[in-house]
């Protein structure tokens, strides 16, 4: 039976299924539906040593009254977190701030919050989404970067263009990013397919980011073989520990994360919630097999 088979087989019934079966099949992953469920999430992982990254599910916003309202739980969150004296920075997807709709007004809307979170010394960042709008997703970024320090965005390793992009980048101002493989399904023109290429660019592009001094990266895995060679690299090339957090979903690799806490390295756990967890959770399944087969190993796993 061929992987793309068993995807559907497992995926097609998901938008089908009553979402209370969905809600047990994803919950390990999503804090809950409101702002007070992911803070109390936030202010657990806080206590065991993590810092964390709050994200508002929801995407591709097609109207401006939705971004609004992206905006201002976003507000809320640094807000609360403030008040809260949580140790939690946000990312936001910049679909979910209209970016598809109105690039510009997306970028206005980033930047209210880029500067309200510098009020509050906080930090966003920009997740990165699918191929068709890295360059303008890049491109908000850089803009951003010129009047705040506090912004980050993300690079995958998995795309062929990223060793340019990370060179740009660094040539061109201070650098925060997040390393991630990737999870969008990508074509192979564009894109590492293979989880071995895949493997070698990330730590390629790892080595790229320290040596030419990034402001600070986000090693966003739960590969065990990468983080091995993340941590024999950090040592080699001494990288002092304000230079580099490692990142995991929440729900994921909890051995792991805990094991990296235990041996005292900065340790970000990214936690999202929301009204939209089902739309959330479906794209998800269906965009990426390997999620789905956790997913699936999830419901027949005690926890
Ligand atoms: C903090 C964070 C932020 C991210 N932001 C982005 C982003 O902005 N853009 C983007 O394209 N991608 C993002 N990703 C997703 C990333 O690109 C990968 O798709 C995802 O992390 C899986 O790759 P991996 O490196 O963990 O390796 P994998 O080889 O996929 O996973 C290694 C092991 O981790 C476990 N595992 C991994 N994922 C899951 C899961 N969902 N559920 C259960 N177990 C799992 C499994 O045991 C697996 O064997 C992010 C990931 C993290 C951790």
């Amino acid at each position: 039976m061929s992987v793309n088979f068993l995807h559907q087989l497992l995926i097609a019934p998901i938008p089908y299924l009553p979402k209370s079966l969905v809600w047990t099949l994803s919950r390990r992953y999503i804090a809950g539906t409101d702002l007070a469920s992911a803070f109390d999430v936030v202010r657990t992982l806080n206590n065991a040593g993590c810092c964390a990254t709050v994200d508002v599910l929801g995407e591709d916003s097609t109207t401006r009254e939705e971004v609004e309202q992206a905006r201002d739980l976003y507000l809320a969150a640094i807000a609360g977190i403030d008040r809260k004296k949580l140790d939690c920075n946000v990312s936001v997807k910049l679909s979910d701030f209209g970016l598809r709709m109105d690039a510009e007004y997306c970028y206005a809307a980033i930047r209210e919050l880029a500067r309200r979170a510098k009020e509050q010394r906080n930090f966003v960042r920009i997740d990165m989404e699918d191929s068709s709008v890295t360059d303008v997703t890049l491109n908000i970024y850089q803009r951003l970067r010129n009047d705040f320090e506090n912004v980050g965005t993300v690079i995958q390793a998995c795309m062929r263009r990223s060793p340019d992009d990370v060179k740009h980048l660094l040539d061109t101002g201070p650098t925060h990013i997040r390393l991630c493989k990737g999870i969008y399904l990508e074509a192979e023109e564009i894109a590492f397919t293979a989880a071995d290429d895949i493997r070698v660019a990330y730590g390629v592009l790892l080595e790229q980011l320290f040596v030419g001094g990034a402001v600070k990266v986000g090693i966003a895995t739960h590969d065990p073989h990468l983080v091995e060679q993340a941590k024999g690299l950090i040592e080699r090339l001494q990288i002092d520990r304000s230079r580099y957090e490692f990142q995991m979903l929440l729900g994921v690799a909890e051995n792991m994360r805990a094991s990296l806490v235990g041996d005292g390295h900065p340790l970000r756990v990214y936690v999202p919630f929301g009204e939209r967890w089902f739309a959330y959770s479906v794209r998800r399944l269906r965009e990426n097999p390997e999620i789905a087969g956790h997913i699936v190993r999830n419901l027949f796993t005690r926890h």
